[in-house]
């Protein structure tokens, strides 16, 4: 809808304002004028349930429509952009912390086309890579094992760091961000997953085998109240590698953090 356009659903708030006169606005009439105003609204209780439910639509319309104005996304292509291949599918949103101020994380994201997305500690959200190409965020990674994340999914760059919670705005901004992707992409909560989670590191002399732990960037976006908070009701309940013994555990504190049951309390 454009500016100045009237909203569409006028007439239900004007259906509203009538019904506070008679029971708020009149005060020498009021006890009578509201007998009469509960009768009637038993008379037409049916009249009376529609009218209830137009509001209660009209009121999500407006919930809905608020929380689009949460996003506010600007074009902030990488100059990699048009060099960056088409993904043939969309899996995964992998989530992401800068571990810096936005600054020199944006400038670093930008220039190397490391995502998809950024979204600043204000809430707005910048267009880096397009959402259709492939953007290379994930690094060495593995899930189900099948490695290179990137050819399948969209990664999303919070700034901020993995071990602090984000700002108001940038909740509500990721989570409109999150929403929408879900949708185009239909993506299941427990496929929104942290970058923590998928990397794997190579064997060294202190891990013989390939293993989980190599980084712990977006760890914050596995614990239950921020997924709560992002509109995520799901969270994968354990690393389906290290079950398949692809790969080993090197962190044991973080991989309790990423799974650990929810009935255990927070990590
Ligand atoms: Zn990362």
């Amino acid at each position: 809808m454009t500016r100045g356009e009237p909203a569409p659903h006028r007439k239900f708030d004007r259906c509203v304002d009538d019904i506070g006169e008679v029971l708020f606005n009149d005060s020498g009439m009021h006890g009578f004028r509201f007998y009469r105003y509960a009768a009637s609204t038993i008379e037409h209780a049916g009249r009376f349930a529609v009218l209830l439910f137009l509001i209660l639509a009209v009121l999500l319309a407006g919930a809905s429509e608020a929380a689009a104005k949460a996003l506010t996304i600007s074009n902030h292509f990488s100059p990699l952009n048009q060099k960056r291949p088409f993904r043939t599918t969309t899996r995964h949103i992998v989530l992401h912390t800068t571990e810096g101020a936005l600054e020199g994380s944006l400038r670093k994201v930008h220039r190397f086309g490391e995502a998809h997305y950024l979204v600043t500690p204000s809430g707005e959200v910048y267009r880096i890579i397009d959402r259709r190409r492939i953007a290379t965020h994930t690094g060495r990674s593995m899930w189900k094992g099948k490695s290179t994340l990137d050819d399948f999914t969209i990664g999303i760059e919070v700034v901020g760091y993995h071990d602090e919670d984000i700002t108001t705005a940038q909740y509500a901004s990721l989570r409109e961000l999150l929403r929408q992707l879900k949708a185009i992409y239909r993506i299941r909560d427990k496929d929104v997953l942290t970058h923590s989670m998928v990397a794997y590191g190579r064997p060294n002399r202190f891990h013989p085998q390939r293993r989980r732990g190599r980084k712990k960037c977006g760890m914050l976006f596995a614990h239950p109240d921020v997924r709560r908070r992002l509109g995520l009701s799901a969270r994968p309940t354990r690393d389906p590698d290290v079950a398949a013994r692809r790969l080993a555990v090197a962190d044991p504190e973080l991989h309790r953090f990423l799974y650990r049951p929810p009935e255990c309390g927070p990590p």
